[in-house]
């Protein structure tokens, strides 16, 4: 199995209910690593960048706004198969629709303020981790 890396960010809400240490462990104990982490309060023109994807969408506003509001924990996760792991620990984007035992299950609230943020594919791994963590997108092989 590949050996990835993947971004996560704990959103403003899970910082602001103190649960960094519990979805670590989650991280840990699905075997991922925390190999660079960087707590931040992000700039409107940074959150608005970061999610440029979503620039149409009706809840963009609202998501800078969020992703504002407050101190956000940036990591890049390294371990097998890490993107999905990861999409999996998380839960659907909604946490009423989330799996019982999965982060936004237990510690979101609602589809805007959903606790984590996770890459979905390679090629967006490769940039959010590049985004937030200059030259360490690819897989170094150590
Ligand atoms: N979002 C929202 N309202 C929606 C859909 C999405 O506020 O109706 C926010 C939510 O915070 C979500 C983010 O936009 O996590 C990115 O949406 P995406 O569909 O990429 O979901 P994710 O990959 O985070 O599960």
């Amino acid at each position: 199995m590949a050996i990835e890396r993947t971004l996560s960010i704990i959103k403003p809400d899970a910082v602001a209910k103190n649960v960094i240490g519990q979805i670590y462990s989650r991280f840990e104990g699905a075997g991922l690593k925390v190999i660079a982490a960087r707590m931040t309060w992000l700039s409107e023109q940074e959150a608005g960048q970061f999610y440029a994807v979503h620039k149409e969408r009706p809840f963009f506003k609202d998501l800078v706004s969020f992703m504002t509001s407050g101190p956000v924990m940036i990591q890049c996760l390294e371990g097998e198969n890490a993107i999905a792991k990861n999409r999996e620990l998380m839960g659907a984007t909604d946490p009423k629709k989330a799996e019982k035992g999965t982060i936004r299950a237990d510690f979101a609230e609602s589809i805007d303020a959903n606790a984590v943020h996770g890459s979905d594919a390679p090629e967006t791994a490769a940039v959010e981790v590049a985004f937030f963590f200059p030259g360490m997108n690819t897989y170094a092989g150590r």
